[in-house]
C-alpha cells in the first residue's frame, strides 16, 4: 500500500471513530483532501484510492491541476476553492471549481454568480466566518454573517450550501472543541432562520482538529497534511 492510500485509509478511520465517539453517523461527514502544494500525481494516487473532492488553496494551481486530472479521462474529481479569493480571481473560481468555501464579502459574491457559466450548475458557496476574532483574517464577523448569508442565498449563480472557519490551532481538544461548537450554533441559527434545504454544510476541521470538529457538528472536515504529509516534505519533493 502507498503512504498515501494508508494515510486516506488512517483519517477515515479518524472520522469514523470521532463520529461514533459523537454518536454521528460517518456518511454525514466528508472528507475533502487539501491539495496545496501538492503534486498531481499525489493527487491521481489519492483519486485512485476512492477520494472525490479535493480543496485547493492557489487558485491558479488549482486551475493547472483541474485541467491536468480532467485530461486523464478518469472519474470526475469534484474540486473546492478553499482559499482567498481577491476580485480579479473571480472568473477562474467559477469556471473551474464546484464549490468555494471562502466567500466573505458580497462583491465577490455577486461576480462569482455573474460568471458562473450557464451550462454549469450554480456554484456551491459557503460563509466564511471569522469565528474567534482573529484581527488579521479573512471571514466576516459572526455577527455579520446573517445578513450576507441572505444577500448570497438570491443570487441565481450560486447555491448557499453552509459556513466554514478556519480557528487558530488551540492546544487541546477543550479548547477546539469551544470554537467549534461556537460555529456549530452560529450555523444552527442560520438553517433556521433562513430554511433553506440545501443549507447543510459546515465545512471545519483539519488535520490537528477533525476530532473536535467533527464532535461540535461538522459535515465536511479539510485534511492536508493527514493525508499528503508534511508540506515541502516527501510527497512535494521538498
Ligand atoms: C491547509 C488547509 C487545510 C488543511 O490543513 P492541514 O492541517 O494540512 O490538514 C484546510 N483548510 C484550509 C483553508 C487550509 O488552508
Amino acid at each position: 500500500m502507498t503512504t498515501i492510500a494508508g494515510n486516506l485509509q488512517q483519517v477515515r478511520a479518524r472520522i469514523a471513530q470521532a463520529c461514533a465517539a459523537a454518536g454521528r453517523d460517518p456518511a454525514d461527514v466528508a472528507l475533502l483532501a487539501v491539495t496545496k502544494a501538492v503534486a498531481p500525481d499525489a493527487v491521481r494516487e489519492a483519486a485512485a484510492c476512492g477520494q472525490r473532492a479535493f480543496g485547493e488553496n492557489y487558485i491558479q494551481e488549482g486551475v493547472e491541476k483541474i485541467a491536468l486530472l480532467a485530461a486523464d479521462g478518469a472519474a470526475p474529481l469534484q474540486w473546492h476553492c478553499i482559499g482567498p479569493i481577491q476580485s480579479n480571481k473571480t472568473r477562474l473560481v467559477a469556471q473551474h471549481f464546484d464549490w468555494a468555501h471562502t466567500v466573505d464579502r458580497l462583491k465577490v459574491a455577486e461576480r462569482l454568480s455573474e460568471q458562473r457559466p450557464v451550462h454549469l450548475p450554480p456554484l456551491a458557496v459557503c460563509i466564511q466566518v471569522n469565528i474567534d476574532g482573529g484581527a488579521a483574517k479573512s471571514g466576516v464577523a459572526p455577527q455579520d454573517a446573517p445578513a450576507l448569508a441572505r444577500a448570497v442565498a438570491l443570487l441565481p449563480g450560486l447555491r448557499l450550501r453552509g459556513l466554514m472557519t478556519i480557528p487558530e490551532p488551540a492546544p487541546d481538544f477543550d479548547a477546539q472543541l469551544a470554537v467549534h461548537q461556537r460555529a456549530r450554533i452560529l450555523f444552527d441559527d442560520l438553517r433556521v432562520e433562513l430554511g433553506l434545504p440545501h443549507f447543510d454544510t459546515l465545512s471545519m476541521g483539519m488535520s490537528a482538529d477533525l476530532e473536535a470538529a467533527i464532535h461540535a457538528g461538522s459535515t465536511m472536515v479539510r485534511v492536508g497534511t493527514a493525508v499528503f504529509g508534511r508540506r515541502g516534505g516527501v510527497d512535494t519533493g521538498g
